[in-house]
């Protein structure tokens, strides 16, 4: 698998998130959320259990309802937008790694991931089907085996797939490596910097954060429901606060 990072350049924000709140009944989750994703790049959101990672991706993707704030896609007021027409004009989160069809077959749920297309069956179709295989070989040697007795981390390959197959623009990854073993840990998120050089703009939550400030162009830090610092992920794995909260000095 290549490192692709140096091919890329950077454009205008294609996703952007403004003073964000979002409540679980009386319970704020997120209070006042700003940050950008760079179109062509990859951001991330770090942060310690609940502090409203995934609160936020949910709602980017149209999942939960924003008491303010507003959030804008390629320009467009997106806040009150479905998921499914999200899906639709391009922007599409990856189910969590259990998030698959368990009694389908592999090929049935990427096939599932297109089902906001109009050119299934058509050579486009298949061009995106081979992409994915070649992205994750593991898939394409288990597109007959029930999506439920993959292992965890075949699943999460199989979630990121299906959510391909819609032909996202903007990927929303919500702890893609979460539970998995070390190697494949490195393994999905070499993954996810090939998914970004093929040409589509990610924003990954993650609790690992030493690899997703390796891996991300800009990054984010949540802290019980605002973001508390921001920069390049290379600032952030440097500055010694950072690395004492959440990296252990691992970087
Ligand atoms: P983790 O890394 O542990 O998944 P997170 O950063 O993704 O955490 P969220 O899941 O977004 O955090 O949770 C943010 C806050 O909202 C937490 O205080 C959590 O308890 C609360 N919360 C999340 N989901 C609900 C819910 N369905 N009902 C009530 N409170 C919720």
């Amino acid at each position: 698998m290549s490192t692709p990072t140096s091919a890329r350049t950077l454009g205008e924000e294609q996703l952007r998130v403004e003073d964000l709140s979002v409540n679980y009944g009386r319970i704020e989750a997120i209070r006042d959320v700003s940050f950008s994703v760079p179109a062509g790049g990859i951001a991330t959101l770090i942060g310690a259990n609940g502090a409203g990672k995934t609160t936020t991706l949910k709602t980017i993707s149209g999942l939960r309802s924003v008491r303010a704030g507003r959030i804008l896609f390629e320009g467009e007021d997106i806040t009150r937008v479905p998921s499914h027409k999200l899906v639709q004009r391009g922007l599409c989160q990856a189910p969590e790694g259990r998030g698959t069809f368990p009694g389908m077959s592999v090929l049935e749920n990427l096939d599932m991931g297109a089902y906001t297309r109009k050119d299934r069956r058509s050579a486009a179709y298949r061009a995106d089907l081979d992409r994915v295989f070649g992205l994750f070989p593991r898939l394409a040697e288990r597109r007959s085996q029930p999506a439920g007795t993959m292992s965890g981390g075949e699943q999460q390959m199989l979630a990121i797939g299906r959510a391909l197959m819609s032909r996202p623009r903007v990927l929303l990854l919500d702890e893609p490596s979460m539970g998995l073993a070390p190697k494949l840990i490195q393994q999905i998120f070499a993954i996810v910097r090939e998914i970004n050089a093929q040409g589509t703009t990610v924003l990954l939550v993650e609790q690992n954060a030493a690899q997703a400030l390796r891996t991300a162009d800009v990054a984010y830090v949540l802290e019980t429901g605002t973001v508390v610092r921001h920069g390049t992920g290379a600032e952030l794995a440097a500055d010694d606060s950072i690395r004492a909260a959440y990296l252990g000095g691992d970087v």
